[in-house]
């Protein structure tokens, strides 16, 4: 044999030897668990009855505050054990903080999270729905109305299970805080925000904060068979930004071109083609280390070897919009304005650049590259600074309360995946990031992809079984994160 041919063949052994045992190494990183007996948290029909009535207040955001100040008393009134022990402080008018207080000073609290406000029901809508958007029916094996996914199945849940477990006689080793907000759907200034800094005023540090965010997915994370859980480690940040072109206007009969409008179309056009580059990185990395392992002998080899094959998924990541979203800061015109007579050109036109920025990245960093590709001094770019925030930090996936979530989750919901990921969306959370060591985004609703629709849509409901898991995960989470 050649040397030559004989380097190659030698370097091939040694690649296919490094990736077999690469892929050997990629192990499942679920847990080994035994799922906890159906512990008694009550009677189904009645619990479902609960949140049910729940949905039954419009507390639509920004809507009247005299609605919330009754839901706050039916939760009151149907929760008696937690009104009786724990401290509940009403902040900002119409947000509720709840202090469960623990026999252990030193352990570091933890926060549950949720909302008591609902987006409207979209005008014209109402009769779409099943069964009326407030009125909390419990019918056909659901509970149905605006609320039922977002979220106060989570309100009403969490105090579900802190009721059962005082029934229980339960104490709490750490201090646990629920915290539910007014406003989050939008941007929780007057809640979330309040109740943060009233405890960042009591020098209060948390271990972990939990929020609404992802969930159970069933059919949607692609090369997975079983249901994963989702658990939200970071989410993105989101900006505005408004773009301006101006040029010479006049009349249409004799145009001075390029036009304020053609002038913008062509930045817009720069912007769609070259978006922020692709990385897997931070909780979308994580997410692959996760789900990787349990997928396909090929796909398995693939994400094992990411040294070697990261162009690869990144290219496939990116070819569909719910994964690019994951793997790169996105970039999307919302709105375009110019023009007001037919017959005119006129001498500006904007448009509204909305972007969502990968943790990472930053605000600057977003209004750098727009500069930088739309490369034209006719256009100016602008933050519209009125709802920008910047992408959160990424949670630990080592840490203890990750690990306390993924065994929860793995009790009570058997044969699920547990993955870490990144939130897409918006939530509470992020007005607690600097009180928490790790913040984590989950909610352990079943959803497929036809559910997703129901968020914020028609039809909104949850299935009496999955709330049962809801309130059970609640209770479980409690005892292993706060239990002794
Ligand atoms: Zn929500």
């Amino acid at each position: 044999m050649k040397p030559a041919l004989m380097v190659v063949v030698l370097g091939l052994l040694l690649l296919s030897t490094v990736i077999s045992v690469r892929t050997f190494r990629f192990r499942s990183r679920q847990l080994l668990v035994t799922p906890i007996p159906h512990r008694e948290i009550g009677d189904r029909m009645r619990i479902a009855e609960r949140l049910a009535g729940a949905l039954q207040f419009e507390t639509v955001t920004g809507g009247s505050g005299a609605v919330f100040l009754e839901l706050h008393r039916y939760l009151e009134e149907t929760f008696p054990l937690v009104q009786g022990t724990l401290t509940r402080e009403t902040v900002g008018e119409y947000s509720l903080l709840y202090t469960w207080r623990g026999s252990e000073a030193p352990a570091r609290p933890i926060l549950l999270l949720a909302h008591l406000d609902v987006v409207p029901v979209e005008p014209g809508t109402a009769a779409d729905w099943t069964y009326p958007p407030f009125a909390g029916r419990v019918a056909d094996g659901f509970i149905w109305g605006r609320g039922a996914l977002d979220v106060k199945v989570g309100v009403v849940g969490i105090l579900e299970a802190v009721e059962a477990l005082l029934r229980d006689g339960f104490r709490p080793r750490r201090t646990i805080y629920l915290a539910f907000g007014h406003d989050e759907e939008s941007g929780g200034r007057e809640g979330a925000a309040r109740i943060a800094t009233l405890l960042r005023s009591r020098g209060i540090e948390l271990d972990y904060v939990l929020d609404e965010g992802l969930a159970i997915t069933d059919g949607i994370v692609p090369g997975v068979s079983r249901p994963v859980a989702l658990v939200g480690l970071a989410e993105k940040g989101k900006v505005a930004l408004e773009l301006t072109a101006r040029a010479r206007g006049g009349h249409a009969s004799m145009p001075h071109l390029p036009t304020a409008i053609g002038i913008l179309g062509a930045a817009i056009q720069k912007l769609e083609r070259r978006q922020p580059a692709a990385r897997l990185a931070g909780a979308t990395r994580q997410l692959f280390e996760y789900v990787g392992p349990e997928m396909s002998r090929a796909k398995r080899t693939a994400f094992a070897n990411l040294w070697l094959f990261e162009w690869l998924a990144v290219r496939k990541l990116v070819a569909c919009p719910e994964t690019n979203a994951l793997v790169r800061t996105t970039v999307a015109t919302t709105m375009i304005n110019g023009g007001v007579e037919e017959d005119l050109v006129p001498t500006v036109a904007r448009a509204v650049v909305n972007v969502r920025i990968l943790p990472g990245d930053s605000i600057a960093g977003v209004v750098a590259h727009l500069r930088r590709v739309i490369d034209d001094g006719r256009v100016s770019v602008e933050l519209l600074d009125h709802s920008a925030f910047e992408p959160s930090t990424v949670s630990d996936v080592e840490s203890e309360s990750f690990a306390a979530l993924q065994r929860t989750i793995q009790e009570v919901f058997p044969g699920v995946i547990v993955a870490p990921s990144l939130a897409l969306a918006r939530t509470d959370a992020r007005h607690y990031e600097s009180l928490a060591a790790n913040s984590y985004r989950f909610l352990p609703m079943r959803v497929t992809a036809d559910d997703l629709r129901r968020v914020h849509g028609t039809d909104e409901r949850i299935a009496v079984d999955n709330y049962e898991e809801i309130v059970r995960f609640y209770a479980r989470l409690i005892r292993n994160s706060a239990g002794t």
